[in-house]
């Protein structure tokens, strides 16, 4: 019997947004990681909405390898952390492993990340030795990794690299957590008892282009923030009330100079007013906003929404539409040239 068609031990989970060009060596290279850890395995690999083919490209996998590739295709784009979800709910391993669908992740190093799980670590991170990417995007994650840091009290050098293998347990813990924005590394650091990290090389992305422009950067550093604490709300009030006092200060100064040198030196003076004045106003604005960023959570969280909406799921020759409307809609669509 093969090793895909028992329960699977080992789970790969890959969100696919726009990747067609990757997917033929992903899909050959994963299954000859996999074969070779010899353990049973399936991989999953969630189509994020693709406007490209990747979506067939999955079905077809699925297909050809009936058990080890299993296709979640969501009917349209979630972001990568919720594609991420939607993989975990549909996996069954023992151990779950994320990985990039660009192959900037190798799968080669999946093995490296079975180690530390098979001797009882919980989470099992990865830090890019040679990381491939923009000074920008280096200089960023490392700011988030500091924060990630403080917050989470676990100790992680990179948040930024989704190669990591996580237990049932955590995966479990993860999907019984409701919130609409979710980060995953931290989500799963805060139930973990015991983490490690491993090296692993980095690739350059050869095909496609990356999915994240500066807002959706922008975004999944508020995401990330606004999951993990309330502490910046707490800083607003601290930063506010030193405000507030300088500001007391500063009008008690103006008003004895005012007294001492006389009415003509404090319309001098209307500039230093007007320069406060602006301080207060940027202090508030970005205060508003912050609670704003909160708020729109919760607003969110409270409409509790999906986070995703499967549309099918391959498994070899079999697909399990969920959403009859929304397949026979999708047929009609790839009927179209
Ligand atoms: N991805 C996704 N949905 C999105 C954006 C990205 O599923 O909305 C996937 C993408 O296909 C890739 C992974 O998430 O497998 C990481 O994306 P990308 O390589 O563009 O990010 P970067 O490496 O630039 O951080
Ligand atoms: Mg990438």
């Amino acid at each position: 019997m093969s090793e895909h068609v028992k329960k699977p031990w080992l789970s790969l989970v890959i969100p696919v947004f726009n990747e067609a060009q990757n997917l033929p060596e992903l899909v050959r290279r994963c299954l000859t990681v996999c074969h070779n850890i010899g353990k049973p395995f399936e991989i999953i690999m969630v189509n994020d909405g693709s406007r490209d083919d990747s979506a067939q490209i999955i079905r077809t996998a699925a297909e050809e390898n009936d058990g080890a590739i299993v296709g979640v295709l969501l009917n349209r784009n979630f972001g990568q952390h919720a594609a991420v979800l939607a993989g975990f709910a549909q996996s069954r391993g023992e151990v779950v492993v994320t990985l990039d669908a660009d192959l900037q992740n190798p799968p080669e190093e999946i093995p490296k990340l079975l180690l530390p799980i098979e001797q009882g670590c919980d989470v099992v991170g990865s830090v890019r030795i040679n990381r491939q990417d923009s000074m920008f995007r280096r200089w960023s994650s490392r700011l988030v990794n500091k924060g990630v840091q403080k917050s989470t009290g676990v100790m992680m050098h990179d948040y930024g690299c989704m190669l990591r293998a996580y237990r049932r347990s955590i995966i479990e813990a993860m999907l019984k957590c409701h919130e609409r924005s979710t980060f995953i590394p931290v989500l799963a650091n805060s139930f973990a008892n015991k983490t490690d990290e491993v090296m692993v090389a980095h690739a350059e992305r050869t095909q496609g282009e990356s999915k994240y422009s500066f807002w959706k950067l922008i975004n999944l550093q508020f995401d990330l923030l606004t999951s993990m604490t309330t502490f910046p709300l707490r800083l607003l009030s601290l930063a506010g009330s030193a405000l507030a006092g300088m500001g007391f200060l500063f009008s008690f100064l103006l008003l004895t100079m005012r007294l001492i040198y006389g009415a003509a030196w404090a319309a001098e003076g209307i500039f230093t007013i007007f320069s406060i004045l602006f301080i207060f106003l940027g202090v508030q604005l970005l205060a508003m906003g912050l609670l704003g960023e909160y708020i729109g959570r919760i607003y969110n969280d409270v409409r509790a929404r999906p986070r995703y909406f499967i549309q099918d799921v391959v498994s070899g020759n079999k697909t399990d539409a969920q959403v009859t409307s929304l397949l026979s809609k999708e047929s009609t669509r790839q009927e179209l040239p």
